[in-house]
Order: C-alpha cells, then sequence, then structure tokens
C-alpha cells in the first residue's frame, strides 16, 4: 500500500511517500516560499540522495503539480499507483478520528477555519487542489486533534457559562496529536516498557507549541486549548494572556476583532516579545549576543514550558519520563537546560554533556540525556508526524476501501 502524506502550511508544503507494509520512506520532499519570489523544492530519495532547486509555486495548485511530476520522474510510474493521500488538517470539530474527504468533512474544516486562521485556509486550498488533479484517489483528512478526545471534562471545560459547553461544545481539543502520540510511543520502546504502563510528559516544542500530560497512552491534559493560541508562548502565537485584557486592548487601540486575532496569532510570542524573529535559533545568537528582549523572549518560553510541564507533573502525579521534541526541543540544549533547571528535588537531572552532544536524526531519533542520578528520565525524541498520518490514514482506508 504506497500512501502520500501531505502537510501543508500558509507557504509551504510538505510531502512523504510511504510503502506502508514496512513503513519505508520512499520519497521525502518540501516546497518553500510558495506564492513569494524564490520558490524552492528540496527533497529525498529513498537512496538518500538529497537535491534541492528552485520551484514554479505561485499558488498550492501549481506546488502539487510540481510535486507530481516529481513522484512520477521517479518512485511512481503512475498517479493511480497510489493507494492514499493523507493531509493534514488542525481542527476536525465534530470528527474525532481522521476521515474520508467529502463535502461534509470540508465544511466542517471550513466552520473551524476561525479557530485556526493561520493553517486552516492553506490546508482547505491543499486539499481541493489535489482532489481535482487525483480525483479517482482516496483522500483522507487526518487531524491534529483526535490524540486529546480522551482528555476528561473537567480538563477541557472553560469556565464559561454552561451553554457554551453544553450546546457549542467549546472545550479544550489540543493539537499537535500525531506528534504526542509518536514520541510516546517511541518513549515507551526506549524505557523497554509497554505504553499502557507509563505517565508521560512530551514537549513539543517548535513554531507550534505545546505540553502533553499522556496516562498509559492517553491524553489527559494539554497547553493548547480550542484555538490554536492558548498555552505556551509560540514562534508568532502569543499563548496564555489574561482573557481579560484582550477586550481592554481592543478598545484602547480600536482594534476590529480580525486585527486583534492577527495580534495574537501573527505578531506575538518569541516575535512579538523578542522584536529580533520568531525562530530560536536567531534569538538564542541575539541573546547570547547581549540582546536583553532576545534574553528575555528565550527566558519566557523556557519558563512558561517549565510551568506547564510542573502543571503536568501534578496531574499525572509523577512519571516515568520527559520528552522534548519539535525542532526546539529535539535542537536546543540550552532550551532544555533552561527547561529543567533547579527541578533536581522533583527527580529531573540532566547530564550537561549528554544534552550538548545530543543530536536526532531520522537515523537516531531517540537520546536519554538524563544523568544516572535522574528518577525521571529525560528524552529527546525526533517525531515523525508523518508516519502517524499514514498509520491513520491506512486504518481508515482498510475499512472504507
Ligand atoms: P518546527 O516548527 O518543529 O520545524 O521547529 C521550528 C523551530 O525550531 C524554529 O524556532 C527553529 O529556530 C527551531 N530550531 C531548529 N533548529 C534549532 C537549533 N539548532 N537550535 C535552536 N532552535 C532550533
Amino acid at each position: 500500500m504506497l500512501i502520500l502524506v501531505i502537510n501543508s502550511g500558509s507557504s509551504s508544503l510538505k510531502y512523504t511517500l510511504f510503502r506502508m507494509e514496512d513503513e519505508a520512506v520512499l520519497f521525502a520532499g518540501a516546497i518553500d516560499r510558495i506564492g513569494q519570489d524564490g520558490a524552492r523544492h528540496s527533497f529525498r530519495d529513498a537512496a538518500n540522495h538529497e537535491v534541492e532547486k528552485e520551484a514554479y509555486a505561485p499558488d498550492h495548485g501549481a506546488a502539487l503539480d510540481e510535486v507530481f511530476a516529481t513522484l512520477l520522474a521517479g518512485p511512481l510510474t503512475s498517479l493511480s499507483d497510489l493507494d492514499a493521500v493523507a493531509h493534514r488538517v488542525g481542527h476536525g470539530g465534530k470528527y474525532r478520528e481522521a476521515a474520508r474527504v467529502n463535502p461534509d468533512v470540508i465544511s466542517e474544516i471550513r466552520r473551524m477555519t476561525p479557530l485556526i486562521p493561520l493553517h486552516h485556509p492553506a490546508m482547505i486550498r491543499e486539499i481541493e487542489e489535489c482532489m481535482i488533479r487525483m480525483p479517482q484517489a482516496v483522500h483522507v483528512a487526518v487531524f491534529d486533534t483526535w490524540f486529546h478526545w480522551s482528555i476528561p471534562d473537567e480538563a477541557a471545560i472553560y469556565g464559561l457559562p454552561w451553554h457554551y459547553f453544553s450546546d457549542r461544545g467549546y472545550r479544550r481539543t489540543g493539537f499537535h496529536g500525531n506528534s504526542h502520540a509518536y514520541v510516546a510511543e517511541k518513549a515507551a520502546d526506549r524505557l523497554g516498557r509497554p505504553l499502557g504502563e507509563l505517565k508521560l510528559i512530551t514537549c513539543h516544542l517548535g513554531n507550534g507549541a505545546s505540553v502533553c500530560a499522556i496516562d498509559r497512552g492517553r491524553s489527559v491534559d494539554t497547553s493548547l486549548g480550542m484555538t490554536s493560541v492558548e498555552g505556551l508562548m509560540m514562534g508568532t502565537r502569543a499563548g496564555d494572556v489574561d482573557p481579560g485584557l484582550i477586550p481592554v486592548i481592543m478598545k484602547e487601540d480600536s482594534l476590529s476583532p480580525d486585527e486583534m486575532i492577527s495580534m495574537l496569532y501573527r505578531d506575538s510570542g518569541l516575535l512579538g516579545v523578542s522584536g529580533v524573529s520568531r525562530d530560536m535559533r536567531e534569538i538564542e545568537a541575539a541573546a547570547a549576543g547581549g540582546n536583553d528582549r532576545a534574553r528575555l523572549a528565550l527566558d519566557a518560553f523556557c519558563y512558561k514550558v517549565k510551568r506547564y510541564a510542573g502543571a503536568m507533573l501534578m496531574v499525572l502525579g509523577g512519571c516515568d519520563a520527559l520528552v522534548f521534541t519539535g525542532g526546539i526541543g529535539s535542537n536546543s540544549p540550552t532550551v532544555r537546560a533552561k527547561v529543567l533547571a533547579s527541578t533536581e528535588m522533583l527527580g529531573f537531572v540532566i547530564d550537561a554533556e549528554k544534552n550538548a552532544r545530543a543530536r536526532t536524526s531520522p537515523d537516531n531519533q531517540v537520546e536519554d540525556i538524563s544523568a544516572k542520578s535522574s528518577v525521571i528520565k529525560i528524552l529527546v525524541i525526533e517525531t515523525f508526524e508523518e508516519l502517524m498520518m499514514a498509520r491513520q490514514c491506512r486504518k481508515v482506508v482498510g475499512t472504507k476501501k
């Protein structure tokens, strides 16, 4: 069974071709700067040859044409070789599991767009363009929210008037479900124990970021909420802000709801605080060079991860391992050390040398950075959301074909 996984952002499109019998990656690539000057296409074939070239990608449709032409010049003889296409979608609304795309699924994704304003428009565009080009294929929407439906009501409810929960269904749905679920499985492998016995705290720290408490394989709480802005400070998203402050700012600065949304999602977080960048590498470099705002952004980012990880430790009543993943979690020894500084009494002791040396990659997905004296294991794990998506997609294809 061949499954193509597509993960599209507002100006990017990542894709991975899997052979599901052995979960082998046959081909993987990404197109960046869609709709801008100088779009680039980079890809890696099964023999690990890396190629980077210019791409004609004025929009997502053209980017898909480029992807399909590349696949047809490589691992596929015809697009009908594909058994299914798995599309990443942020919020599944009423859909609790991956679903075969049909008009109802599309309209539910559209209904959820105000909650995920940065990502859903591009995701919908990508699905529609892909279905035009491959009308005969099975298309499956895989939602980031699926993993968090196990969060109990007391953790999911917001303290708003009752009807928002009972009639409108407003509750914490969380995101990054494929990543949290994947690294939890990998952590269990590494610890040599069944996932069904473990308590885990997983910290997905990338451009988007969330912490998750996982009790015996089930998500029981997470820092992201019903929209993709709650919780940790992110690249350009604010994370927690006193909700009472939002209408005050709107009145003071005469902001419309759309302008406020844009501020919370695009102008805040690491970028808003540092004034330097949304990119943690640039913030770390600026902080090291003496930029006070960059240092504050770095410290605040780490502090909030520490605060949420601490909350999750109480929720779980202790844990077996804490996992760092995502672009920042996997690559920044500085962030990992700051998050777990002064937590020895709680059972976390980082080995400074292992932390500095840890390098994860697709071939070396797990590094243990805990000191011998650490009661709780501290792991760095390279996430692989695409594989989790392919597995979800296989389930749907298996039942509907
Ligand atoms: P993601 O959204 O998971 O791709 O993660 C993107 C984030 O990871 C950006 O903020 C990058 O700056 C950050 N990142 C990637 N490599 C490093 C690194 N070596 N050190 C610190 N941050 C990194």
